[in-house]
């Protein structure tokens, strides 16, 4: 597993040429399974980085109906998060 750098927003600075802003594309790769690739607008230099992390909903105790991490997890009788 590669540790890439977290995802750096619209407008990284390059650290080849200094200029502020990378284009973004995403790639498959064999090691790490996925990137986000940034290529500098000005000096074309390339590097890596990890893609954004989708955030997975959190229990929020209570009613599990209620709740977005149980939702479809179907819980035991009498429906309560664990969270609770
Ligand atoms: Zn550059
Ligand atoms: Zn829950």
């Amino acid at each position: 597993m590669i540790n890439r750098p977290p995802f750096s927003g619209e407008y990284p600075r390059c650290v080849k040429c200094g200029n502020v802003g990378a284009h973004t594309r995403y790639a498959e790769v064999p090691v790490g399974g996925e990137c986000l690739t940034r290529a500098c607008r000005r000096c074309d230099y390339e590097w890596e980085e990890a893609t954004v992390q989708q955030k997975l909903p959190a229990h929020v105790g209570g009613n599990a109906e209620d709740c977005p991490a149980c939702s479809g997890s179907n819980p035991a009788y009498p429906f309560i998060c664990p969270a609770t």
